[in-house]
C-alpha cells in the first residue's frame, strides 16, 4: 500500500492480526476507521479472552468493527469517495479501502521448478524440520515456507539452519514446533496469545492505559490446556488415545508437573479420562453420544439453513458464492490444510449467515467445533467422497431456494464422516477403550 497523505477515512477488510494492527494505527492517527471481518469475531485462532478484549478496546478507541460481513462491491461515487457494500446489507463510504486478508509466498521468477524444488499448492517451499528442501543443496526458512509466519519463528529457523549446516549440530526449527514463551509489558507488548496455535502477537498500539493485566501471558499450564484442547478437538490426539506423559512432555516441550496439572483440568472439562493404574487417555465417545452429537448438528444446521433460505437476500447469495469460490481455490484434496479448514468454515457459515438469530448461530458454531475432530479423523479413511461436489450441490440447492433439497443434502453431507467412522469401527465406547 502506498499512501501519499493520511486519508480522512479508511475501511480495512480482514480480521487477522495485520488488519487489527493497521486499524489501530490508522485510528490512532485520527483516521475514521472501520474494520470489516466476515467471521463472528476478530483474531480467529487466538485466545478467546484476548479476542474479546482486543475487540472491546478497539471499539472504545473509536474503531468501528463490523462482524459477519464482507465486501460485496466497491464503487466510486461522484465526489471521489469509495462506496463499499457489504454482504449484510451495510453500506459505508471511505477514502481508502485496504484488504488485509492473507499473504502468499512470493516465489515466482526464482526458477525453483527448474531445479526440482517441491512447492506446496499455495507456492510455499516444502521443507523438513531442518529447513531442508527435497534438493540437498537448497534450504528455505521463514514465511516462504508458510509454517508459522512470525518474526521470532523466522529468526529461530535461520539460527537452527546455521547450527545444523555450519556447526554440524543438527537442530530442528523448534522442539515440538513451538517458539519459546515470552511476555513483555509496556507500550510495545509481546504476548503469547495462544500457545495452542503457537503464535505471538505484538499489540503495539493497545496503549499504556489498556488493562494490561487482562492481557498477561497465560501460565504454562493454562497455555498447555488450550493447546491440548485444540489437538484433541482437531483430532491430532485421537479419541481413546493413551496419553503417555513422557511422550507428551517431549511433544509440547513441558515438564511433567505442568502436564499432569493440565491433564487434570481437561479431565474436569470432560475431554480427558483419568484411570487408576492406566493414567490418562483422550475421552472416547460412546456410539450413542457420537450419533447424538451428529444428529443435533444436523438439526441445528438445517434449522439455520432453512431460515437463511427464507430470509436471505442478494447479499447472502453473494456470500455463498464468494465462500464457495474460496473453498474451490483452497484446493480439492487439500482438506487437512489450515487454509482449506478456514475456507470450509466460512462456506458453512455463509450458508446459514441470514438465519437472523445470534444464539442459533452460536450453538451451531459450538457444534461445528465439536464435530470437527471427527470430520478430520474421517479423512484418514480413503473413500469415494467428492467433498467439493457435495458443497457445490448444497450451495446450488440453497441458491435455488429449494430448502427441502438443500437441507437433505446438508444432512447427508454432515452424516457422511460419521458413517465412514462407524463403518471403520469407530468410536469405541469408553469401557471398550479401557480394556
Ligand atoms: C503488516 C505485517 C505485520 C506483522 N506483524 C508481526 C508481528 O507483530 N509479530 C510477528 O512476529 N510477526 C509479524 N509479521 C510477520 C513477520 O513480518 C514475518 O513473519 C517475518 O518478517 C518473516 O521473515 P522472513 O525473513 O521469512 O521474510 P521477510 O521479513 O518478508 O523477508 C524477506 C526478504 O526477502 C526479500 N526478497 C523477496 N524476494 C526476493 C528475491 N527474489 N531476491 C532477493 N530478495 C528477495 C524481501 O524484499 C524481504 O526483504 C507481520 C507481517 C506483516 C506483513
Amino acid at each position: 500500500m502506498h499512501l501519499t497523505r493520511l486519508p480522512a477515512s479508511i475501511i480495512i477488510a480482514g480480521g487477522g492480526y495485520i488488519a487489527v494492527e493497521f486499524a489501530s494505527i490508522f485510528n490512532g492517527l485520527g483516521v475514521d476507521t472501520t474494520l470489516v471481518h466476515r467471521g463472528p469475531n476478530i483474531l480467529r485462532g487466538f485466545d478467546d479472552d484476548v479476542r474479546a478484549h482486543v475487540a472491546e478496546e478497539m471499539g472504545k478507541r473509536g474503531v468501528k468493527v463490523l462482524l459477519g460481513a464482507q465486501h460485496q462491491s466497491i464503487s466510486r461515487a461522484e465526489d471521489g469517495h469509495l462506496v463499499s457494500r457489504f454482504t449484510d446489507g451495510h453500506q459505508r463510504d471511505s477514502e481508502v479501502v485496504m484488504f488485509a486478508i492473507g499473504r502468499e509466498p512470493y516465489v515466482q521468477g526464482l526458477g525453483l521448478q527448474n531445479v526440482g524444488v517441491e512447492l506446496a499448492p499455495n507456492g510455499a517451499i516444502k521443507v523438513d524440520e531442518y529447513s531442508r528442501t527435497n534438493v540437498p543443496s537448497i534450504w528455505a526458512v521463514g514465511d516462504v515456507t508458510d509454517r508459522i509466519n512470525l518474526t521470532p519463528v523466522a529468526i529461530r529457523e535461520g539460527a537452527a539452519f546455521a547450527e545444523t549446516e555450519f556447526y554440524a549440530r543438527p537442530t530442528a526449527d523448534y522442539p515440538g514446533g513451538r517458539p519459546p514463551l515470552k511476555s513483555r509489558a509496556g507500550t510495545e507488548i509481546y504476548i503469547k496469545i495462544d500457545f495452542s496455535r503457537r503464535l505471538y502477537m505484538r499489540l503495539q498500539d493497545i496503549g499504556e492505559d489498556a488493562d494490561v493485566k487482562k492481557l498477561r501471558a497465560p501460565t504454562v499450564t493454562s497455555a498447555l490446556v488450550k493447546r491440548l484442547r485444540v489437538d484433541i478437538i482437531e483430532g491430532s490426539l485421537a479419541p481413546g488415545q493413551r496419553l503417555k506423559l513422557n511422550e507428551l512432555g517431549g511433544r509440547y516441550g513441558v515438564g511433567l508437573v505442568a502436564l499432569r496439572e493440565a491433564l487434570c483440568r481437561l479431565v474436569a472439562n470432560g475431554l480427558v479420562l483419568a484411570t487408576d493404574q492406566k493414567g490418562f487417555s483422550v475421552l472416547g465417545v460412546s456410539r450413542e453420544d457420537f450419533l447424538d452429537l451428529i444428529e443435533t448438528r444436523v438439526s441445528i444446521d438445517s434449522l439455520a439453513l432453512r431460515a437463511s433460505i427464507e430470509k436471505g437476500g442478494v447479499d447472502w447469495e453473494a456470500g455463498i458464492q464468494g465462500a464457495r469460490h474460496g473453498l474451490a481455490k483452497a484446493g480439492r484434496g487439500n482438506e487437512l490444510a489450515e487454509r482449506w479448514e478456514t475456507a470450509h468454515l466460512s462456506f458453512h457459515e455463509a450458508l446459514v449467515a441470514a438465519a437472523g438469530s445470534r444464539r442459533l448461530l452460536e450453538i451451531r458454531r459450538a457444534l461445528a467445533d465439536e464435530t470437527a475432530r471427527y470430520r478430520r479423523l474421517s479423512l484418514a479413511f480413503p473413500g469415494p467422497r467428492d467433498i467439493q461436489g457435495e458443497h457445490d450441490a448444497i450451495a446450488e440447492a440453497a441458491l435455488a431456494r429449494d430448502a427441502e433439497r438443500a437441507c437433505q443434502l446438508l444432512a447427508a453431507h454432515l452424516r457422511l464422516p460419521a458413517e465412514i467412522l462407524l463403518a471403520a469401527g469407530f468410536p469405541h465406547t469408553d469401557q471398550e477403550k479401557q480394556q
